[in-house]
């Protein structure tokens, strides 16, 4: 029997997160690394039918003009990151990976995103309809090529600025209609590639805070080809460990003054975080999560630096001030030192391995049990990490 293709198809392939995914299957693929960090190696998931590292295919979409090789050597030189030996014991899988990867777009990106590359800039879409046809056939041509049986769109783009919805954003057969003219204020790009994907009956996960599939017309999009999709913003360090404590300050009854939660950290995303407008989609899903879990609202700050030499390492230093009996106020601080794509690689894995199983199974539309993956879980108000755990665990009882 010819064992299932799984296409992994990264939008932002060459950056931190898209290298360490396509290290990691070849690595995992290899036998040459243990599987630390994947959620679905635990024996719990062992009855799913996830697909295996060696079934993934990955290609996608960069606006750099850059390789897996190149992107895995400057995170080596600059994070210290990734062993020479096992990228070159790797090396022929990620240039067969980099030829699978196509200019990208970057309409509705904002500027600060547009100046990372200039890959494809000769030929870039005028219009949104361009942009989506370009991407959808893209996809398809990967898919013909690969003999893929199910297609992933995983989005590891930059963060973008965030995008206010209007009266068009409510209803797919309207903002169908507005693609034909639709310039950089219709939709950001990372919807274009949301839209592209759902099209095309395709699964699209989003990593990232942008906007990607989250608005009514493009829910109604995949719902009428049934598609899969989840999302949003990976949660992978600081807010993980704000979703783990904040729920026993809640179940201790002591009152949360307040958390105020400060990120260092050096790498591209980084770069691209420092411009205001897109630092505030993160910042926007990393403060929500303790007011949600709490049922009211400290004080909350939360500050997002790039500092260069930092690499891929993000320190975030939390200062939580709270009242226990008799009104006495006590201090916890933290601080959080972690690799920021090792971090989020295994998780992007574990996502695409539970959405094939969805699909196996011939389920479509929102996958609200990978909740515990995800800062801002959509569809789900629950933000507390052992619950959302406990949720993944009940689907896995069940699907198994
Ligand atoms: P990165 O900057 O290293 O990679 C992003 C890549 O996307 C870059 O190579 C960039 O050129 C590319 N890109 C940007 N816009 C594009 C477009 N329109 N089309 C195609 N490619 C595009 O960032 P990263 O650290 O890999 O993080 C990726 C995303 O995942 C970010 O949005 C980040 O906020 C999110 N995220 C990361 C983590 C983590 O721990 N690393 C956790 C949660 C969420």
């Amino acid at each position: 029997m010819t064992q299932r293709r799984v296409g992994l198809w990264l939008v932002g392939a060459f950056g931190g997160v898209g290298t360490t995914v396509t290290l990691g299957l070849s690595a995992l693929s290899r036998g040459l690394i243990k599987s630390t960090g994947l959620v679905t190696a635990l024996p719990d998931f062992g009855k799913l039918g996830l697909p295996e590292a060696a079934q993934f295919v990955v290609g996608g979409h960069e606006i750099r003009e850059s390789s897996f090789v190149d992107s895995a050597e400057e995170f080596r030189k600059n994070s210290g990151i990734f062993d020479a030996d096992l990228v070159a014991a790797c090396r022929d899988d990620l240039a067969a990976a980099s030829a699978r990867v196509k200019p990208g777009v970057k309409l509705g990106a904002g500027p600060t995103i547009a100046k990372l590359g200039t890959w494809g800039d000769e030929s870039a879409p005028r219009t949104a309809a361009e942009a989506v046809d370009r991407l959808e056939a893209d996809l398809a041509a990967f898919v013909k090529a690969e003999r893929i049986d199910h297609l992933i769109v995983l989005c590891v783009a930059s963060t973008e600025p965030p995008f206010q919805t209007r009266d068009v954003h409510q209803d797919w057969n309207a903002l169908n209609a507005a693609l034909a003219d639709g310039g950089e204020d219709l939709l950001p790009a990372s919807s274009l590639y949301a839209i592209a994907a759902l099209r095309g009956g395709h699964t699209y996960l989003n990593f990232t805070p942008s906007l990607g599939a989250s608005i009514p017309a493009i829910y109604q999009l995949a719902e009428s080809t049934g598609a899969l999709h989840g999302g949003k913003d990976g949660k992978t360090g600081e807010t993980l460990l704000k979703t783990v404590l904040a729920p026993m300050f809640a179940h201790r009854n002591l009152n949360v003054m307040s958390w105020v939660g400060h990120n260092i950290f050096g790498n591209r995303d980084g770069v691209v975080l420092d411009d205001p407008s897109n630092k505030a989609s993160k910042v926007d899903t990393k403060d929500r999560v303790v007011t949600s879990i709490l049922g009211y609202k400290p004080q909350t700050l939360v500050t997002i630096e790039y500092i260069p030499d930092m690499g891929d390492w993000k320190t975030a230093w939390d200062h939580i001030h709270f009242q226990g009996f008799l009104g006495t106020k006590m201090t916890m601080q933290f601080t959080w030192q972690g690799c920021d794509s090792l971090l989020a690689a295994p998780l992007a894995i574990d996502i695409a391995r539970l959405a094939d199983v969805e699909k196996q199974r011939g389920r479509r539309g929102l996958m609200r049990h990978l909740s515990c993956f995800f800062k801002g879980p959509e569809g789900v108000e629950e933000n507390d990490f052992f619950k959302q755990y406990d949720d993944l665990l009940r689907y896995v009882a069940q699907s198994a």
